[in-house]
């Protein structure tokens, strides 16, 4: 049954935990809201009146001018660690809960309203968010999706003339986002490290009742919550690394104590193939480097396993949960690459080629997506011998690329060549929402008004893997001035 805000059937889990975790606040009211974006799908999925053309007031209750019936709005507190150093008071700066409220499937969704202005945690700035960094929130978190990994969603995108001061003068946005939960790694942090025990029990019980049910059968609960972290956020780190992605700022208080991709920043896909990629300007050092990745996810988790040492049985048993995160990762990463390749299993000889395929592609900066879905569309129709230029061509050593290619024949199961052309392309997508494509949307929106770019760009990620003509201007190679793009914390 549809419902709208006003309507909307109000959960309270948060207010089973103890009142020190979070302050109540109201929204800041933005000056002419206007509705930009609608995520009519997960609209429909939170069982929302999905009209927007018959709700005028949806643009107020989006940038948190109205609040839906009994909304008791809240934002929560939260420390963390910040490329590498500890900071003992984060929270939600900018970001306001608004409503908990139950999906088609009873799932319980958090809403939130991203820069909807200052909270009690907004430590001395504005508590806005600029419709530039607002769309790329927007755009990403439902490409991700898109990609079948592991995200917190965009419900909608609001725009308004309130000037917003960063570099220059800008404009504020908010973005309804939702996710089962938004609690981070740095929540745990946060009792831990203030030495409250008391709310850190009640922070870790609170997720297990509500996210980690399965957990609540073991032993000893909280480790089982740790090893539950352990293996989605390695499964997240391979989804990652295999589609590309950069997050740019993998602090412990972004890190999703669900394994969701969460904090859409300085975020970039790769273009051309560089291991040490730093997507994130203000990563001089590139701890947030591509290559990273993997290894920064075990940092955070230790972390996360520090601050719920005082829940666990031992150290030791900290450890021997946190050395299964490389197999884990490892396996993960394999599966990706199985798919990838089109492969039926992977082996442990596998290894070698992948790596050697890596160089290749390093050597000569290839185009990521483009090569991997070149693959998917040409490899699988070679003559034995022979290696099709649309492939070959992406590569610098073409010798070296050659012997990569025969081994690849002699590995995949080419007898059904359009069957595995299938599987490939379900594993290796056509359309990723490049630096340069956010950028052209955003100038559209933000500096001439039209929406229709942003809007197209939106409706081609919702199907990243399918073959989609009319959006192929999506699927090339960035163009020259891409190149000088940068995108920095600021936002
Ligand atoms: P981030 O780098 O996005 O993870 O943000 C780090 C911390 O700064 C978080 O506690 C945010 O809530 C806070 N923050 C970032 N931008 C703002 C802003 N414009 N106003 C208030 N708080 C902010
Ligand atoms: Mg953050
Ligand atoms: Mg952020």
């Amino acid at each position: 049954r549809k419902h709208t805000f006003d309507r909307m059937p109000l959960a309270a889990r948060f207010f089973a935990l103890p009142a020190r975790f979070y302050s109540l606040v109201r929204p800041t009211p933005l000056p002419e809201p206007q509705l930009l974006l609608w995520n009519a799908e997960l609209a429909a999925a939170l069982n929302l009146d999905a009209d927007p053309a018959a709700h005028d007031a949806l643009a107020e209750y989006l940038a948190g001018n109205r609040l839906p019936a009994n909304s008791q709005p809240l934002a929560t507190v939260y420390c963390g660690h910040q490329f590498g150093v500890y900071v003992r008071q984060l929270g939600d700066g900018r970001a306001i809960l608004i409503a908990e409220t139950p999906d088609r499937d009873g799932v319980i969704q958090e809403i939130q309203l991203k820069g909807a202005g200052p909270t009690p945690y907004s430590r001395h700035a504005d508590g806005r968010a600029v419709l530039r960094s607002s769309i790329r929130e927007y755009l990403c978190s439902e490409a991700m999706f898109g990609l079948g990994i592991p995200t917190t969603r965009a419900l909608s995108l609001v725009g308004s003339p309130q000037p917003v001061w960063r570099e220059s003068v800008e404009t504020a946005a908010v973005v309804a986002r939702t996710a089962p939960t938004f609690v981070r790694f740095g929540h745990f942090e946060f009792y831990s490290h203030h030495d409250d025990h008391e709310g850190l029990r009640a922070l870790a019980v609170w997720t297990i009742v509500n996210h980690y049910p399965e957990c609540k059968e073991a032993n000893n609960p909280y480790q089982a919550l740790l090893e539950a972290v352990i293996t989605r956020t390695a499964s997240l780190m391979a989804q990652w690394q295999a589609v590309g992605f950069c997050h740019g700022v993998m602090n412990t208080d972004n890190m999703s104590i669900l394994g969701l991709t969460i904090d859409y920043g300085p975020f970039g896909f790769l273009d051309g193939y560089d291991a040490g990629h730093i997507c994130n300007h203000s990563d001089t050092a590139g701890r947030y480097a591509y290559n990273q990745q993997p290894q920064i996810g075990l940092w955070n988790l230790q972390a996360l396993a520090q601050a719920l040492l005082p829940l666990l049985d031992s150290k030791e048993e900290a450890i021997a949960a946190l050395h299964q995160f490389q197999p884990q990762f490892e396996a993960a990463f394999a599966e990706q690459f199985r798919r990838k390749l089109g492969y039926a299993d992977w082996q442990e000889a596998d290894w070698e080629p992948l790596t050697h395929l890596f160089n290749l592609l390093q050597a000569g900066r290839t185009d990521w997506t483009v090569f991997w879905r070149a693959l998917s569309d040409h490899a699988p129709y070679a003559e034995k011998g022979s290696i099709p230029a649309q492939l070959r061509d992406q590569v610098l050593d073409r010798k070296g690329f050659d012997a990569w290619f025969a081994q690849w024949q002699s590995r995949a199961d080419r007898s059904d060549p359009a069957a595995l052309r299938d599987r490939m392309r379900a594993a290796n997508p056509k359309y990723i929402l490049r630096n340069h494509l956010a950028e052209q949307a955003i100038r559209k929106a933000r500096d001439e008004g039209d929406l229709s770019e942003l809007q197209r760009l939106a409706e081609c990620l919702r199907h990243p893997f399918d073959e989609q003509p009319q959006f192929d201007d999506y699927a090339g190679l960035p163009p020259n001035w891409a190149n000088d793009l940068s995108v920095s914390c600021s936002s």
